[in-house]
């Protein structure tokens, strides 16, 4: 800034000066001897990346001065002022370095030919400009020698080239740096200083000395820019796709194209035959250059398209076909009447992955089981990645047995665990099949879907659609609206069913069944309902609903039986539940509002909910923080009952029915009721068997050791049990009978 504005002082100075004295010269002198100066001090200053642009600034510039001194010399010692002189041959030289630098700068930016076309179109309009009011006159100069003709064209047809230079540096965009605006401001000054010294003499009587401080101040923003600091880092801005195509740029494109038919109107140039004939050649090149810019534009546009549409038929992640490359194929197997078979893939559980992992590991899982189904699938096959967590294999020319195979396959290949990041992971896959002729594309992928969700239901590897599959579903999603509706009508009621203490038959707790008492269908099972409201997510609502008032109803026996009621109540909690952020807040909410200490609550859950870890185990972790007991519901039943104890916070262990149902006969399900007993009694932890219906199995079980009983023998669920009466049983008389 310092130096910017002592240039321009100095300018001025010069300005005031008497034209064509010995102080103004030697003024002038000393600015363009500093400007040099200015330029090589910088580069030890700043030590750019690149000093070579700077080098040869500083070489034109210093070239240019010498040039300045032996023009002082004669004017002011000599007292002449030939034209040309010795001058301007140091001028002249100057041109190529100054070129070189700018050349060096443009260099660094990279742009494509775009570029060099616009480039070359604005180059061509000012150029032809530049030819028609200053080149071709000064050439055409009859009044003058060929020496002085030769330099005095010899100017502008620099500074042409230095144009043709600035427009690529313009076109080519990009961040400029101050530095690099400087520079250019220079360079432009210096255009505008020739112009005017080529002009001046042709149109106008005036002075060539006015273009002096032009000049001057070109000097001084060269040397400025060469000073700024970010001179060090002037790479030349950034890259910049070239097809990007702005308003001003159009705006440049019409101008320089309208710049040649509008020259016709000049006065002497449409008249004249040399006129008509450059502005006919400037306008050709010019048209030439827009279409050969256009025809860039067009080409891109089609690159970009074929681009997209690539883009669209892949799987950016995996690399493997999309769905619409999928459902295209498919529509074009069917069309030619082929029978194809479609697998369709849904991983179990990768969220889980996604939610505790994170995506990167989510990401790479589904790139190595990408590879694993690229390496088993048949080589005809269409494998494609259609969501999330989804898979498609698009037989085109397979029986339907052959896709069975096939998909036994996958679905075996896709189970063995996933080596990633340092993690065993085990994702499991649902396949659904589905195939043959004479259907849409998009019903297929329907079939296969509603197929894979059954398999994922069932827990089956693979399954193929049929037509009861749709009735079920259809029933599905019947119940899931009619869910809704019950839960804002209130047709859901919760029962109790007593869970007893032996031997004295105490009602010890209690475990909530909720029950819809549907206005047509009657009393609707939650074993058919609660599925449902588990994949619509409506378990949410209900689940939250169930809890409270199963918390309000044992808080008001507490209140009105005293000790007389039972200790706890046991309330089952779905693993979609579970896996809700908040669940444990949600359960402290009920507990509060309800006014029953956490000790009186267990939450009975499965193994299923939370043998895949994640959120659901971190819930029954808080809850336990709470006070709330945990139960496993269906004990035995999962995949890794036992290991599960090692990993989940458990109080209660829930013996599954299946083990009580054989219980008196002697056997393997003895057996297991026995062990099962051991494991639970050894942890430290209450054992419940569950599902008694006959005093048989209730001695037996006592026999064992189990103190815990519940089923039918001892009451089935019911909105109000009857805590007092529940109490008659006939465990003890036998036992000690035999005894
Ligand atoms: P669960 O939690 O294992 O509940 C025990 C089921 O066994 C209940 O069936 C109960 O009525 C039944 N049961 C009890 N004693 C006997 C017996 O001696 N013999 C026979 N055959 N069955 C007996 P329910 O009420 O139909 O519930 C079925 C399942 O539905 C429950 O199994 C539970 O998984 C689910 N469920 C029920 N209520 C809820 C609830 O409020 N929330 C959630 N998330 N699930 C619930
Ligand atoms: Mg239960
Ligand atoms: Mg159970």
């Amino acid at each position: 800034m310092w130096w910017l504005a002592a240039g321009v002082v100095a300018t001025a100075v010069h300005f005031v000066l008497p034209e064509g004295g010995l102080a103004g010269s030697v003024v002038y002198d000393l600015i363009g001897l500093a400007t040099a100066v200015g330029i090589l001090l910088a580069l030890r200053l700043h030590r750019p990346e690149r000093p070579a642009m700077w080098r040869w600034f500083a070489a034109g510039q210093i070239t240019f001065v010498i040039g300045d001194v032996i023009y002082g010399y004669y004017e002011q010692v000599l007292d002449k002022s030939p034209y040309p002189s010795p001058a301007d041959v140091f001028y002249l030289a100057s041109y190529p370095m100054l070129v070189m630098g700018l050349l060096l700068l443009v260099r660094r930016r990279r742009s494509g030919s775009g570029d060099l076309i616009d480039a070359a179109i604005v180059a061509t309009g000012i150029g032809l400009v530049f030819w028609l009011f200053v080149l071709q006159p000064v050439a055409a100069d009859a009044g003058v020698s060929a020496l002085e003709r030769v330099t005095t064209v010899a100017y502008p047809a620099a500074d042409t080239l230095l144009i043709a230079l600035l427009a690529r540096l313009f076109t080519s965009g990009g961040a400029r740096s101050p530095s690099a605006r400087l520079l250019v401001a220079g360079a432009v000054l210096m255009l505008a200083a020739d112009t005017a010294f080529a002009v001046l003499p042709l149109y106008t009587s005036a002075s060539l000395h006015l273009a002096d401080p032009i000049f001057l101040l070109s000097y001084v923003l060269w040397s400025a820019a060469a000073l700024h600091p970010s001179m060090a880092g002037e790479r030349g801005g950034g890259a910049r796709g070239a097809a990007t195509v702005g308003p001003s740029r159009l705006l440049l494109f019409g101008a320089c194209s309208l710049l040649a038919p509008a020259l016709l109107f000049v006065p002497g140039i449409g008249g004249s035959p040399i006129g008509r004939f450059s502005v006919a050649v400037g306008a050709g090149a010019l048209i030439l250059l827009v279409i050969a810019r256009m025809s860039g534009f067009v080409f891109e546009v089609r690159r970009q398209s074929a681009e997209l549409t690539r883009a669209a038929m892949q799987d950016e992640l995996t690399g493997l076909a999309s769905r619409r490359c999928l459902e295209d194929t498919l529509r074009d197997a069917l069309a030619g009447g082929g029978r194809p078979q479609i697998a369709l893939l849904g991983l179990n559980g990768f969220k889980n992955v996604n939610d505790e992992l994170g995506r990167p590991v989510g990401d790479r899982l589904l790139t190595s089981l990408a590879t694993r189904l690229r390496a088993v699938a048949p080589d005809d096959a269409l494998i494609a990645r259609i969501g999330g967590d989804e898979f498609a294999v698009l037989l085109v020319s397979s029986s339907a047995e052959e896709a069975r195979t096939v998909a036994s396959t996958l679905a075996h290949t896709l189970s063995a665990p996933v080596a990633v990041g340092g993690h065993e992971l085990y994702v499991g896959v649902a396949i659904g099949l589905a195939g043959g002729a004479g259907v849409t594309p998009v019903e297929l992928l329907r079939q296969a879907e509603s197929a894979m969700y059954a398999a994922k239901q069932t827990g089956e590897p693979v399954r193929r659609w049929s037509p009861t599959l749709d009735e079920r579903a259809g029933e599905f999603v019947r119940l899931g609206a009619e869910i809704r509706a019950a839960l804002d009508s209130g047709q859901f009621r919760v029962v109790y069913q007593p869970i007893v203490d032996l031997p004295s038959g105490r009602v010890a707790a209690v475990e909530a069944l909720v029950r819809w008492e549907h206005p047509t269908r009657g009393l609707v099972s939650p074993a058919a309902f609660i599925p449902v409201a588990e994949r619509n997510g409506l378990i949410v609502e209900l689940g939250e609903w169930i809890l409270r008032t199963a918390c309000h109803r044992l808080a008001a026996w507490r209140a009105s039986l005293g000790a007389g009621a039972p200790d706890r109540v046991s309330v089952n909690v779905s693993a979609r539940q579970l896996a809700r952020p908040h669940f444990a807040a949600t359960v402290a909410a009920a507990l509060a509002d309800s006014g029953l200490p956490a000790s009186c609550l267990a939450v009975e859950v499965t193994e299923t909910a939370v043998f895949e870890g994640g959120q659901a185990v971190v819930a029954l972790h808080e809850l336990r923080a709470l006070g709330v007991r945990i139960a496993l519901d269906d004990f035995g039943t999962g995949h890794s009952s036992l290991g599960l104890l090692q990993t989940v916070p458990v109080d209660i262990l829930k013996v599954d029915k299946s083990f009580v149902d054989d219980v008196t006969e002697a056997g393997r399900h003895t057996v297991i009721a026995e062990a099962l007993y051991q494991v639970s009694s050894g942890l430290g932890l209450v054992a419940v068997a569950e599902g008694v219906e006959t005093a048989a199995q209730a001695e037996a079980l006592h026999r064992i050791g189990y103190r815990y009983l519940q089923g039918f023998h001892f009451g089935r669920p019911v909105a109000d049990p009857d805590f007092a009466l529940t109490t008659v049983i006939a465990t003890a008389e036998p036992q000690e009978a035999r005894a």
